[in-house]
């Protein structure tokens, strides 16, 4: 279904009211294919659930929402199950499936908004687990040849936040299905974030009692999108050779980092934010969240550029203090 002029305050998670000329909603890839050839002579974009998007302004354009669901068991052993999930559908419902069918992997990934079709182009991540565990593959349609392709997890670069499809591929793959390989028992818990093995003492390691703790976490730290527009963390967490993790120590001895891989660290962006006093700065309706400064918030009538605005100076005024560069871990559209 088409339909004109749509506003799409309602179709991402800063609640940003822009407007794109034609909103498409898409059920199936036949569907899919169709429209591209018949339907669609100018520009395109497609969205999942916005929830890690920022507007800035209208789009003259065709907005593409992939709704196709279903979950599929492909294949199974005594030990694995091998599904196939629709794009379409809602990320957390697939965590619940999974749950109650208690199959594990992606019990620390629950609660986090969107829909699976995004889910690994920026190989979504928390708590100790990124997809690019559980990945099989996926299957895309290439804009330039109108063919669906496979995508196999070793052709997908994932990486901390990012794949070829945030990268190479950006713009040119519309993601319409993902196979995951799920664990059957025994499970491999990973409780090795800190608060969710303080959070875990007394309890039974089960993958249910694991996701009930992360998501007692996330609702206790992050703001519901549905009562503050956020995109979660909006900057990626900077990453560092040891050379200049020693060199930011020696300025700053109480600096927390994290190792990220041989001579590479992890800095949390949030801790670097708040010490240059931005935690819960306000411009007018753009934000910095009061309690994670690593979110930037709509506190109502923000446009898409007040937050740029603040979202920039941000990353000005990090590079002049600690001399690093900060990334955006949310799309700009
Ligand atoms: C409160 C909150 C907490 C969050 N916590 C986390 C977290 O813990 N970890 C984490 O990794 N992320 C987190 N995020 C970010 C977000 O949940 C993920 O990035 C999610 O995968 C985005 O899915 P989406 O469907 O909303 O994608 P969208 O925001 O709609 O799209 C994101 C990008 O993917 C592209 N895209 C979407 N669907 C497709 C498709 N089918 N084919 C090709 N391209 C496509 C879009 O063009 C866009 O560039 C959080 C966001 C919020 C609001």
């Amino acid at each position: 279904m088409i339909k004109e002029n749509v506003s799409l305050k309602h179709h991402n998670t800063f609640g940003i009211d822009v407007k794109t000329k034609f909103l498409v909603e898409i059920l199936s890839e036949d569907e899919l294919l169709r429209i591209l050839k018949s339907k669609i002579k100018g520009p395109f974009r497609v969205l999942g659930l916005g929830s890690n998007i920022l507007l800035t302004k209208n789009y003259d354009g065709h907005t593409i929402i992939m709704k196709n669901k279903g979950i599929v068991v492909q294949e199974q052993t005594e030990t694995e199950v091998l599904i196939k999930v629709g794009a379409g559908e809602v990320w957390h419902d697939l965590v619940l499936w999974a749950l109650k069918n208690d199959y594990s992997g992606i019990e620390n990934l629950a609660l986090i908004p969107g829909s699976v079709g995004a889910a690994p182009i920026q190989n979504i991540g928390a708590y100790g687990v990124e997809l690019n565990s559980v990945f099989k593959s996926c299957r895309a349609l290439e804009i330039s040849s109108l063919k669906f392709k496979n995508y196999e997890k070793e052709s997908c670069k994932f990486q901390y936040r990012s794949s070829i499809f945030k990268e190479e591929l950006k713009g040119k793959v519309i993601i319409t299905s993902v196979c995951f390989l799920l664990r059957k028992k025994p499970h491999k818990i990973n409780i090795s974030y800190g608060e969710l093995q303080r959070l875990m003492i007394g309890k039974e390691n089960t993958i249910q009692n694991v996701a009930a703790e992360v998501i007692a976490i996330r609702k206790s730290k992050l703001p519901d999108p549905e009562k503050i527009g956020n995109s979660g963390s909006f900057f990626k967490n900077p990453i560092v050779t040891q050379k200049k993790l020693l060199a930011l120590k020696n300025e700053f001895p109480e600096i927390p980092y994290y190792e990220e891989s041989k001579n590479h660290f992890k800095l949390p962006a949030g801790w670097l934010i708040e010490k240059i006093g931005y935690k819960g700065k306000r411009k007018g309706d753009a934000g910095i969240h009061k309690k994670q400064a690593l979110v930037l918030v709509n506190y109502g009538r923000a446009k898409g550029l007040d937050i740029l605005a603040l979202a920039e100076e941000v990353k000005e005024k990090i590079f002049n203090f600690y001399g690093l560069r900060l990334d955006f871990e949310v799309n700009l559209l």
